[in-house]
């Protein structure tokens, strides 16, 4: 008797919550694949989506993810269009569905894209034919980020069940910290959210029963594998809920003192933009514990996995 071949169930990438161990398996093990293809000393490109017509939707700001796509897709062999919100018809008052209706009318196969509005991306969903690609909507979900911390952390480690994980600051607003506490969750690590009790949703305990909050960094520290800062979201509002920058640096700041108590072989890691000297020191964002710059890095294998896989389900070998 032979074992079925798994097959990537979903068409669309709207965020981490519908996805199986299995398919969290399947993108870090295909992404470990076009690694390879990253490495390579000349011709870093494969043919995958030839062919293929990708849209780059960003009506957000974004450096990392937007680059990060890009060159994924260039390395897939993708035709790629990147769409300017800003000098678009939605200036001119076209709704979200009637711009997207009028791409889907020149036949993308996959449309990336990052909006404000949580749900934004279900929305398409229902109206296209094209596979959707959540680079980030509001403080929903961001589930890239997730698969490539999940990938960094995985390769550094060799595994992510039991490893310990502490998430540290801005809760409240970001998409990172819920896409990463889907997958994190789902993937048998045990994760503390960290950060004033203004910043950390008591609720969130409800969807994510497994998780642990609490208010005191120091006590935290010393036990956990992974530190993820994240930054303080000041266009979201953060300023609304802190008393002031100094006394959140006070407690939620991982700087060279408070990494004196954590393990030895701690790692650190934070999605960028970093606030430099607010949630995190230069010491320790440049220190010999991040690893803040090869989850960028392994941002581009992580996001050809994801385009690949949402195009080929069968994941017939890396051409
Ligand atoms: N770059 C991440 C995001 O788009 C994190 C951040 O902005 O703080 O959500």
């Amino acid at each position: 008797m032979t074992a079925e071949r798994y097959v990537f169930p979903h068409k669309h990438l709207l965020g981490i919550e519908p996805l199986s161990p299995q398919d969290i398996t399947a993108l870090l093990d295909q992404a470990r694949a076009f690694e390879e293809v990253c490495e390579r000393p000349s011709i870093k490109i494969v043919p995958a989506l030839r062919k293929k017509l990708v849209v780059n939707l960003f009506f957000e700001n974004s450096t990392r993810t937007r680059n990060s796509f890009e060159i994924a897709e260039k390395r897939l062999s993708a035709e790629i269009i990147n769409f300017d919100a800003d000098t678009s018809s939605l200036n001119k008052g076209e709704t979200l569905i009637d711009t997207a209706m009028n791409l889907e009318a020149m036949h993308p196969d996959l449309i990336v894209m990052r909006h404000s509005a949580p749900g934004a991306h279900a929305l398409l969903a229902r109206h296209m034919k094209a596979s959707i690609v959540n680079a980030g909507d509001g403080a929903h979900e961001h589930p890239t980020q997730a698969l490539l911390d999940a990938y960094t952390l995985r390769k550094h480690f060799g595994k992510l069940e039991g490893l310990r994980v502490a998430i540290v600051g801005d809760i409240r607003n970001s998409r990172v910290v819920r896409s990463n506490l889907w997958l994190l969750t789902r993937m048998g690590a045990k994760v503390t959210l960290v950060g004033p009790p203004t910043l950390v949703p008591q609720e969130m305990k409800a969807t994510w029963p497994s998780i642990d909050i609490s208010h005191d960094f120091d006590a935290v520290i010393p036990k956990q594998d992974a530190i993820m800062m994240l930054r303080a979201q000041f266009e979201r509002g953060t300023g609304a809920y802190i008393p002031g920058q100094g006394e959140y640096s006070r407690f939620f700041q991982l700087n060279p003192a408070r990494m004196q108590r954590a393990k030895k072989d701690v790692v650190v890691l934070h999605p960028g933009p970093i606030n430099r000297g607010l949630e995190i020191t230069s010491e320790v964002a440049d220190g010999p514990r991040n690893l803040i710059l090869d989850q960028v890095t392994n941002g581009v294998p992580v996001r050809m996995a994801v385009l690949y896989l949402l195009s080929h389900p069968h994941g017939e070998q890396v051409p």
